[in-house]
């Protein structure tokens, strides 16, 4: 099944305590497609500065990822830093340089308007909803947002959650989108803002998958050494969303499998700064891993 992401195509400047980078490859549609093309072929709709490095767009097609719909425009690419410490589970915004993305004007081939799953990643929210009115008879289309958009484009946000099956996000953003301290409370206040799904991610806690009738907790994979929980956002939205789109259905136990991918393959993500620990796995890497974690579930 066809797998469309609209996102963020960056170069990220990130300090953790494990260390740093600068000018790294790094953005939302980026790690996205990374993961999600471990289970789907997956398109990628984005812009990118003349600065950017040639040998970025041939890491992402070498992957198997359709870059056709990766505009180059005149400018710098957006620019993204950021630092971690004490527990990592929330990245401090050090700069957000918009740059190409500030004109940036997204047009789907027909192609690409025709897609079956769709992912809205994270970049501003009326780009998404640009995106979604050009696409005809998604099966599911999901999206992300974060603090600055619901901060400061809070009708956007809002108008966005009115056509979008589903939205994945991290229990800071669903407190602050709802007012709502109680995570499963604030899942069903969002679901009244017009979504039928809503993930909500933990950290080193895992995740919450609510639907109108439950609500399913999952933990996340442990690990004793994270080193930049950069993209582990956008990666467990690959997996789960490259996941669904490889079964071609969303019942609610498909849906939770999905989730199951999603945690796993972004425990990937944090093992290295940037791409450079998912870039290496393999389809294997992920299914042994899996097996661990359900075997840890099961009682
Ligand atoms: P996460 O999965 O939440 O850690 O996402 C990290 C990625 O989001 C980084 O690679 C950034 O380039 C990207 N990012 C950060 N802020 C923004 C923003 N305002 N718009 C779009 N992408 C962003």
């Amino acid at each position: 099944m066809s797998l469309l992401v609209v996102g963020s195509v960056a170069l990220d400047s990130v300090k953790t305590p494990a260390g740093e980078v600068t000018d790294a490859l790094g953005g939302s549609a980026t790690y996205f497609s990374m993961a999600a093309r471990l289970f789907s072929a997956v398109s990628v709709v984005g812009v990118v500065g003349q600065d950017f490095p040639d040998e970025h767009i041939g890491l992402l097609k070498s992957h198997g990822i359709d870059v056709s719909g990766i505009q180059f425009a005149e400018g710098k690419t957006f620019r993204w830093a950021g630092a971690y410490d004490g527990d990592m589970s929330v990245a401090e915004t050090l700069d957000t340089q918009l740059n190409v993305f500030a004109d940036f004007d997204p047009q789907l081939s027909s192609e690409a308007k025709e897609t079956e799953f769709l992912f809205l990643a994270n970049i501003h929210p009326s780009l998404q909803r640009r995106v979604l009115e050009q696409v005809t008879g998604a099966k599911l289309t999901f999206c992300d947002t974060m603090n600055l958009w619901i901060e400061t484009q809070l009708d956007e946000v809002k108008a966005l959650l009115e056509g979008v099956t589903g939205i994945i996000l991290n229990d800071q953003e669903g407190r602050m989108l709802t007012g709502e301290a109680n995570l499963v409370r604030a899942g069903r206040t969002i679901i009244d803002m017009g979504p039928r799904l809503v993930v909500i991610k933990k950290g080193e806690h895992g995740a919450l998958l609510i639907s109108e009738d439950d609500v399913i907790p999952l933990p996340a994979y442990p690990l004793s050494e994270v080193v930049d929980p950069t993209g582990a956002g956008d990666s467990f939205a690959g997996g789960l969303m490259g996941y669904l789109a490889e079964s071609g259905e969303a019942s609610l136990d498909t849906l939770k499998a999905a989730v199951a991918h999603g945690i796993v393959t972004s425990s990937f993500c944090c093992e290295a700064f940037s791409l450079d620990r998912l870039k290496d796995v393999s389809r294997d890497d992920i299914d042994s891993r899996l097996r661990l974690f359900r075997d840890k579930l099961a009682f």
